[in-house]
């Protein structure tokens, strides 16, 4: 069956597949044990959002950066301790429970030490819980055993420590046994042991197998006063998924966790922002509020604190200067059309970006006109408008070269509506290409900014941008029937071009910000969208302005999302999938951090940094959502620390809400949302 998609899964069922997979497969056969494991509902001793994943092979993390053991390592040390039924047995590391309540089905008393209360405490309420009444817990350092209770028949220790602990080794009885992982404190080298005691001052050891668990700290195990004290990690060291598990729990322990976007601290980031030129900041859908609003975050602490010249959208410049003329305060004639009314008109229109736009106008407000941040388009999507703004523009500075723009463009009149009929028609011969005549429009106005730009600046950055855009939406929808490729290329160049444009513009010491998805900002050198020969604007960044261009990318594990089924079609708001495995989001996901920052370019540590260099799938949600396919249609391969500088995480997100007219009445004509 399949867990993703069920609230309730069958948890018996994949308990008893796991049993088989896992544990008879690989080789533990005692009976005894067999049925214990068979028994003890595992997603019991786990956090809520971590019990989908009870049945996986690999231990999870449980709470005090601590984690529950791998079921087969269970079974293995339960078996280790050839228990026959009835025994009194000692375990050190009680965690979650789990491992004493195995050993409960069959000893008749289990006594069990754990080092962290917290972590005492819970396992006793979840043993009782469960109907355990053999089980007794104990807050304490298990190095020196539970003398009282004493002798043992056998002694498990779920922790490793530099040698046997000699109190343990004496409170076995006579022929009894203790399994414990033995080896370097770094836990690179642990071997299982099997002690024997079989006189009063005789011991029999074997050696099980190598192992690594984390450090058993007491006045017999290591010292607890330095950093790697806090062990984040039960796992033996082959199979192949004990790796995430590790992985998720080095990043719970190095990311910077947040429990709400206002009050995240994001001093650090800033810090490692330091004096980038240009800041690309991603999302992962683009219909996800908490992308919004932490984004519109980032950016205002980039622009109070480092004074950012402008923001620089995932939208068409037309739109955007609507934006612009709002929160500069600049005075321009209410226009006659309604901004980002084109589909997907959620992805704007919505009230997370009103939000933002309103502070913006509201601070910028209190500022000399040089020093207002500006709002601008990277996108190539208005023709329609583009060329409108253009030919206005210059009916105003100079109606003679207005006369003959009107005529170049007129090459375009037929395809202004539905643009992508153009490339088409172009390519068959049916119609002849408009190349020339938009490039000649573009040129004329270059090559007269001199004389134009002394009017004002403002205005011929307009008027330029407009008829660059023009050019490039002309050759992409040209390209475009020559596929996805060179069309994207054409796009996200456009963008870059914008973009350079822009820090041209403010002057040489300006910097500005990028809304764009992930897929844009991120650098396609490092996923799969380099093979089919694709670049980005963060790839052409990363490339141009090296370590002065930040990215940082943002993901999800569910939630919902406002997203459309197919293109043009009505906004839905709809369920996000749980990540599938194999995904950078279900590792982190499995971090159990509702919410962090994660630093990729300055990591805290490097380890973790080459351990998420393993290529691994990345969800992509975009303005369309198809969870029916979602494999296909929405994952990709990538490698996440070479794609960002920093990624941010919500584990749980929630579609953002669309701007409704009603909202809008009474709002003044230069109002960007009003219709
Ligand atoms: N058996 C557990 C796994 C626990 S991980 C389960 O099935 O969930 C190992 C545990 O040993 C950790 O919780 C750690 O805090 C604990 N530990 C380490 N040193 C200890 C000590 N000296 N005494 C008691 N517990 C210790």
């Amino acid at each position: 069956m399949d867990v993703l998609k069920d609230k309730h899964p069958d948890y018996r069922k994949l308990r008893q597949s796991m049993v088989d997979r896992q544990v008879v497969h690989r080789g533990v056969h005692a009976p005894l044990v067999l049925d214990a494991v068979r028994s003890v509902p595992r997603e019991a001793f786990l956090p809520p959002d971590l019990r989908e994943f009870a049945y996986d092979d690999s231990p999870l993390p449980i709470e005090e950066g601590q984690t529950i053991s791998q079921p087969y390592i269970v079974a293995l040390m339960a078996e280790a301790l050839l228990l026959q039924g009835g025994e009194t047995v000692l375990e050190i590391g009680t965690g979650s429970g789990y491992a004493a309540a195995v050993i409960a089905k069959i000893a008749q008393h289990v006594y069990t030490i754990e080092r962290y209360s917290q972590l005492a405490v819970k396992a006793a309420a979840t043993l009782a819980a469960e109907g355990f009444d053999n089980v007794h817990v104990l807050h304490g350092d298990g190095t020196l055993g539970w003398p009282e209770h004493a002798p043992f028949d056998a002694i498990v220790v779920a922790a490793g420590g530099p040698r046997v602990p000699e109190s343990l080794k004496h409170q076995l009885r006579i022929g009894g046994r203790m399994v414990i992982p033995v080896g370097s404190r770094d836990r690179r080298t642990q071997e299982l042991l099997r002690i024997t005691r079989v006189a009063e001052e005789e011991f029999q050891t074997e050696e099980l197998l190598d192992v690594r668990f984390v450090p058993l700290v007491g006045e017999e195990g290591w010292t607890p006063d330095r950093p790697d004290d806090q062990p984040v990690q039960l796992a033996p060291a082959r199979p192949a998924p004990l790796d995430d598990a590790r992985i998720a729990s080095s990043v719970a322990l190095n990311c910077e966790a947040f429990t709400d976007i206002a009050s995240a601290d994001l001093e650090p980031l800033l810090e490692r922002i330091g004096a980038a030129r240009v800041v690309l900041i991603g999302e992962a859908s683009h219909g996800t509020s908490e992308f919004y609003r932490m984004r519109a975050r980032i950016t205002r602490e980039l622009i109070e604190r480092k004074g950012f010249a402008f923001v620089a959208i995932e939208g068409d410049w037309p739109d955007a200067a609507r934006v612009d003329h709002y929160v500069r305060h600049s005075n321009s004639p209410p226009s006659e059309w309604t901004a980002f009314a084109r589909f997907p008109v959620w992805m704007w229109r919505n009230r997370e970006t009103r939000e933002f736009v309103d502070w913006l106008h509201a601070r910028n407000a209190g500022l000399k006109f040089t020093q207002r941040t500006a709002f601008h388009g990277l996108d190539l999507y208005s023709l329609h408008s583009s060329i409108r703004a253009v030919l206005q523009y210059l009916d105003d500075v100079d109606p003679h070269t207005a006369r003959v723009a009107r005529l170049r463009y007129g090459c375009l009149t037929p395809w202004q509506t539905d643009p992508t009929t153009y490339g088409q028609a172009a390519l068959t011969g049916q119609y002849r290409t408009c190349e020339d005549e938009v490039v000649a429009v573009l040129v004329d106005l270059q090559q007269k900014q001199q004389a134009y730009a002394e009017h004002d600046g403002e205005r011929f950055l307009d008027a330029a941008q407009n008829a660059l855009l023009v050019t490039n939406a002309e050759q992409y929808y040209r390209v475009m029937y020559y596929g996805s490729r060179a069309s994207w290329n054409l796009r996200d160049g456009h963008m870059f071009e914008t973009l350079q444009n822009l820090l041209r513009h403010y002057g040489p010491a300006s910097r500005g910000i990028v809304w764009a998805h992930n897929s844009h900002v991120g650098d396609a050198s490092a996923t799969e969208m380099s093979k089919r020969g694709e670049y980005n604007i963060g790839q052409l960044c990363r490339n141009h302005f090296g370590l002065d261009a930040y990215s940082i990318g943002f993901g999800t594990h569910s939630g919902t999302v406002a997203a459309a089924s197919d293109w043009d079609g009505p906004m839905l708001v709809k369920d996000v999938r749980p990540s599938l495995d194999q995904s950078y989001e279900r590792l982190f996901h499995a971090a159990g951090v509702p919410g962090f920052l994660l630093p990729l370019r300055k990591p805290a540590s490097n380890d973790l940094r080459k351990a998420l260099l393993k290529p691994r799938l990345e969800r992509a949600i975009g303005v369309i959502y198809r969870p029916e396919t979602e494999l296909q249609s929405h994952y990709f391969e990538a490698v996440l620390p070479g794609q960002f500088d920093e990624y941010v995480w919500f584990d749980q997100t929630c579609a953002v809400t669309p701007l409704d007219s009603s909202e809008l009445k009474g709002a003044p004509d230069t109002y960007p949302f009003g219709i």
